[in-house]
């Protein structure tokens, strides 16, 4: 125990011996809110708590992996795999297989990821006449997930509507909420809604499972939204053993719901809590805190807390003005290619932090012609490529016959004589009688509406996924795949699309990869499954590439999103300007603050050394458009910004 207890200061010492009724650590970052979490739960151990008995919640599955990583160090593997340690979307999932006959779900329910989303809203808004200018899809997928996330159903929405984009996009979530259930799949935010639901009306489960986990611990907690919030409280009504960390400076996923107020008032909840600050920071340098404090400030409504660093002075933040995001890409590749040369850093030490999806473009290409390894975290991922998405959606529909998006993306991919004036009509019939398409397409074969070429494709497409249903059954998924490549005949497509060889090979090397996934969660998992392996890729996607090359010297190339709770030797916090970081539509949507915060946790990621730039101009739509100066960098510098500075928003 002794030792276990030595690496922490006081207050961190308190937070892990205090192990029962519930518990708030609210602390800054970098105050070792996570190590605190770790320790207790070896602790909890050490004093005889059965691992089946605690239930760690993350906030993604990377970081669980490291949690259980060094509760093998602490208390050995036997343990550390023992123990419930995963985010609520993968505690959810594993608990809606278990009981998917309570909420009238198949048991291989489908998996709707975020590009399904968007095919499927896309779907429903062309069923309902809503050109794409007149609802952006990508605006209404974030809508439809703050509806769901609020526990805001379509009729309800519908009915409170506050004007005709409200209304569109209500109508469009109750289409959308239609394909799911039609297509027996579930959404991301349903793996919530689903456990909340089988929690709430069966309360058999819900001893169960209070019963079972008799120690709870979340870390982020800033972030946890209405389903999260109900799903803990739920599981440690009795008991009350429920131990929070958090920092509400750091709560950067509100647009998905999250709820500050959770955290803040979670002595409310439970009255007579123990609370925990902690105020030294051993991750960063003094002058990285003493920035980060700067910002942070200027929020008005925040906990007020103090940070100080353990690290002493440190070397000061260099803010760069770049010509444009190729010269701002070329000057930071360039460093890094230096350092590493020198000896200065790994590249494993360097992070480069990006707030949006398309920064990371130019970074790509920089990186790459210097040669230099990187990993890209959260960005345009693998399962974009279309040719992984074809697989994909072929080996979903072998799961799940129902998964209607997953039969429309590949009913003619390869070509077999399904046009589209046929789905056309599929799709009709299959809402009008709420059945699949597959199977409306099937009895429109069978009584002869559907004829010629299309029928013949048809039933060949079938045989092809029946004969690989019946190989997967038998649980080989990597000898499933290449034959259902084979029956496809998947190569000769590839080879037709794509005329140039490297093009091809490229291309090609995608169908591999997912090959490659089959064959490495075969050989961990003892009995593989389909809907298993499906599964593990879609939970995972976000932090996939660094499954199997821990050790792997590369730069991180990441959003600010999924930087949250990592830390770095050396940051490059990039493209901090207005427009940006603060992001263009926060400033009509009234979430400066909340950008802020996102600042302030990209400064908070750098442990010794931190560098900012910003763009002086920026090609947009293919011209080249000025930018300004992020006002977080104005903060920073307690400077006012000259006469010619322009706020977003105010152009
Ligand atoms: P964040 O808010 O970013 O999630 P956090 O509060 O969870 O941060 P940790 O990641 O747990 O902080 O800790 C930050 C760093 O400080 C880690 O490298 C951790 O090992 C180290 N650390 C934490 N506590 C101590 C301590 N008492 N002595 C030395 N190092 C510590
Ligand atoms: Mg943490």
């Amino acid at each position: 125990m002794k030792k276990l207890l030595g690496g922490l200061n006081e207050d961190q010492r308190r937070a892990v011996e205090t192990t029962e009724g519930p518990l708030l650590v609210l602390a800054g970052a970098g105050t070792g809110k996570t190590r605190v979490i770790t320790v207790r739960t070896a602790y909890l151990l050490n004093a005889g708590v059965l691992p089946e008995s605690i239930l760690l919640v993350t906030f993604t599955n990377k970081a669980a992996r490291e949690m259980r990583e060094r509760l093998t160090k602490m208390v050995g593997k036997e343990k550390a795999e023992r123990l419930t340690c995963g985010t609520f979307h993968s505690f959810c999932i594993r608990l809606l297989r278990e009981h998917h006959e309570k909420l009238d779900l198949p048991k291989a329910f489908g998996i709707c990821d975020g590009s399904d989303q968007m095919t499927a809203i896309k779907g429903a808004l062309r069923e309902l006449r809503i050109s794409e200018q007149q609802v952006n899809p990508r605006a209404a997928q974030s809508r439809i997930s703050l509806y769901k996330n609020s526990c805001i159903l379509p009729n309800q929405a519908i009915d409170e509507a506050a004007d005709d984009w409200e209304l569109a996009v209500a109508h469009c979530f109750r289409k959308y909420e239609d394909h799911l259930r039609r297509s027996c799949v579930l959404d991301f935010d349903d793996f919530l809604l689903f456990a909340m639901r089988l929690l709430t009306e069966h309360e058999e489960v819900r001893e169960q499972l209070e019963e079972r986990y008799q120690y709870v611990m979340i870390d982020e907690y800033q972030d946890t939204n209405g389903p999260q919030y109900g799903i803990t409280q739920a599981i440690v009504r009795g008991h009350r053993n429920l131990c929070v960390v958090g920092d509400d400076d750091q709560s950067i996923y509100g647009w998905r719901g999250a709820d500050i107020s959770k955290i803040l008032g979670f002595e409310k909840d439970f009255p007579g809590a123990d609370k925990v600050h902690l105020g030294i920071n051993y991750r960063s340098t003094e002058e990285i805190i003493d920035a980060a404090n700067k910002v942070i400030r200027n929020n008005p409504k925040r906990h007020e807390k103090s940070l100080r660093s353990a690290l002493g002075a440190g070397s000061s933040i260099p803010i760069l003005r770049m010509d444009d995001e190729t010269h701002e890409a070329s000057y930071i590749a360039t460093e890094i290619e230096a350092l590493v040369r020198e000896g200065a850093n790994r590249y494993g030490d360097i992070a480069i932090l990006v707030r949006t999806a398309q920064q990371p473009r130019a970074f790509e290409a920089e990186l790459r012609s210097f040669d230099i390894p990187y990993k890209l975290i959260g960005g345009m991922s693998f399962f974009d490529r279309k040719e992984v998405r074809d697989i994909l959606s072929y080996l979903r529909l072998i799961a799940n016959p129902a998964d209607e998006t997953s039969f429309l993306r590949i009913a003619n991919i390869p070509a077999r004589g399904i046009g589209k004036t046929t789905i056309d009509k599929v799709v009709t019939a299959a809402t009008e009688s709420g059945h699949g398409a597959f199977s409306t397409f099937r009895r429109l074969v069978e009584d002869g509406t559907i004829g010629g070429a299309a029928a013949k494709g048809f039933v060949s497409l079938r045989e092809s996924l029946n004969v690989a249903h019946a190989y997967a059954q038998q649980g080989d998924l990597v000898f499933t795949v290449t034959e259902l490549l084979n029956l496809i005949e998947y190569r000769a497509e590839v080879d037709r699309i794509y005329p140039d060889d490297q093009t091809r090979e490229l291309r090609w090397n995608g169908v591999m990869e997912i090959l490659n996934f089959a064959e490495n969660y075969q050989r961990k998992e003892k009995k593989p499954t389909l809907t298993g392996f499906l599964e593990a890729l879609t939970l995972d996607e976000s932090d996939r590439k660094d499954n199997d090359d821990g050790d792997n010297d590369s730069v991180t190339l990441m959003t600010l999103h999924s930087a949250k709770g990592l830390e770095f030797r050396r940051v490059y916090l990039v493209g901090v300007e207005e427009g940006i970081l603060p992001h263009n539509r926060s400033a009509n949507e009234g979430t400066i603050d909340e950008e802020r915060r996102l600042m302030y946790v990209g400064v908070t990621r750098a442990q010794h050394e931190l560098a900012i730039t910003y763009c002086a101009a920026r090609a947009k739509f293919g011209k080249l458009v000025p930018c300004h100066p992020s006002r977080f960098l104005f903060e920073m510098k307690e400077k006012t910004p000259p006469d010619d500075w322009m706020a977003v928003g105010t152009s």
